[in-house]
């Protein structure tokens, strides 16, 4: 398989050949601005000293400081980051914020670490990193595996190292170290509001049966979105197993049932199963929000979906992207699905360089109109260029992003 910077790659291709861009500007964002290792020495609780490696790719900043989450997991290496930090550029310039494309990581299991661990490790990224961050410069925020209290003791090391205090330089914040309202749900009712304004033009029913892969931030938090708007969620995973029942699941429950014994799988009148039998339920939307290449030229063909709404980055490889256009399943692109995330991201920087402190209703009014926007654009360059939903939203980001190149 191709790894998640190969299939970046080939979805810049795959949009050349459909739009003429100029091959000068093609090949320029075939190449980050910068990519970044760094080693993180860190006292281990037993006195032992661990290093581990870390990055920072700063891949394009034509449109605004670069912007993108870290991911702390321990298969993360430079190639899925720079794929990432790709991706956040296609993206920021969908949702149309003033922001670039950016993204970090550290190789590491954090479930292995003690907390204290945790900090130390979180604060070293900074101290190697704080000449590259700022405002106006690059604006880290969470992702697999990294909370707001992680970004916490990341702004407070900024803070300590370079004096500064806007608190603009690092999002998904706490409240009360200066995170926004409604920073939390804002990737999954970002998805739900994209959702919402193609739901009618893709051809599906009012009341949908949803699946979802992935019960962490997003995952969770559209489960309970999409079933609080008279959606029936039949089946939802962790990376541990999955849960289905036909006729819909209580997610309360099951929230509990996770909290208590630590996993989804063996929630009374549910069925177990796997991860891959899960991705080829029968459903009207399956929501892939765990991670990258999940569904792959070995399974596109059994995907029985009527749509995908990408939450997760590139689940799906550019291959599988083939396939399910030809079995006429639509694909809602990460870079427009998610982008609820980086949206809110942008609304708490502006927040922090205003000294304000929005309502959750002003967030995410906010949100609602700017992914309504987003969505119904990238439909129409999809429809004007005859290609599909993905291709629409890169054509629209390259515009946007060459403009502002020249
Ligand atoms: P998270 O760490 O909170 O949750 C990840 C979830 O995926 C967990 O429930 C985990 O158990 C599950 N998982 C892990 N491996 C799995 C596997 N092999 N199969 C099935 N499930 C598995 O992370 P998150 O913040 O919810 O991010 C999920 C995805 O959404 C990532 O691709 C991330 O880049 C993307 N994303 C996140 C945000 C955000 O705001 N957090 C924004 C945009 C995109």
């Amino acid at each position: 398989m191709q790894n998640p910077y190969q299939n970046a790659m080939a979805q810049l291709d795959k949009v050349s050949q459909i739009k003429n861009f100029g091959e000068d500007f093609i090949e320029k964002l075939r190449h980050p601005d910068r990519d970044i290792r760094i080693s993180i020495p860190v006292k281990m609780d037993d006195g032992s000293l661990k290093i581990f490696e870390g990055y920072r790719v700063e891949y394009n900043n034509a449109l605004g400081p670069y912007k993108g989450g870290i991911r702390y997991h321990q298969d993360t290496e430079i190639n899925e980051v720079k794929a990432l930090a790709f991706w956040m550029a296609i993206k920021c310039a969908v949702a149309n914020i003033p922001m670039g494309g950016g993204k970090g990581g550290v190789t590491v299991d954090p479930k292995k670490l003690s907390k204290s661990e945790l900090e130390k490790l979180s604060r070293g990224w900074v101290q190697k990193l704080s000449d590259i961050l700022g405002p106006k410069k690059d604006v880290p925020a969470p992702d697999v595996n990294t909370t707001p209290e992680i970004m916490a003791w990341m702004a407070d090391e900024f803070e300590k190292i370079t004096g500064d205090k806007t608190r603009a330089t690092f999002t998904g914040k706490p409240i009360e170290a200066g995170g926004s309202e409604g920073r939390g749900p804002a990737t999954g009712l970002g998805g739900f509001y994209v959702f919402d304004t193609l739901r009618g033009q893709l051809g599906l029913p009012e009341k949908c049966k949803v699946v979802i892969q992935g019960f962490g931030n997003v995952g969770a938090n559209a489960a309970k979105i999409f079933s609080q708007n008279g959606h029936t969620i039949i089946a939802v995973s962790d990376s541990k197993s999955a849960i289905f029942n036909e006729n819909g699941l209580d997610l309360k429950k099951i929230e509990e049932h996770k909290k208590k014994t630590g996993a989804l799988k063996d929630f009374s009148g549910t069925k177990n199963i796997t991860n891959a039998e899960l991705l080829e339920l029968s459903c009207d939307l399956l929501v892939p929000a765990a991670f990258e290449n999940v569904i792959t030229d070995a399974n596109a063909e059994k995907i029985k979906a009527k749509v995908i709404l990408e939450l997760a980055n590139g689940p799906i490889t550019p291959k599988a992207d083939e396939i399910l256009f030809k079995k006429n399943i639509s694909v809602i692109p990460d870079v427009l699905a998610n982008s609820g995330g980086v949206t809110v991201s942008y609304f708490e920087w502006d927040q922090n360089l205003k000294n304000e402190h929005w309502s959750e209703n002003k967030v995410f009014d906010k949100l609602k109109l700017m992914m309504e926007d987003a969505a119904k654009k990238i439909l129409e360059k999809a429809k004007e260029n005859k290609t599909y939903l993905r291709m629409g939203a890169f054509i629209l980001a390259l515009e946007r992003i060459k403009e502002k190149m020249l």
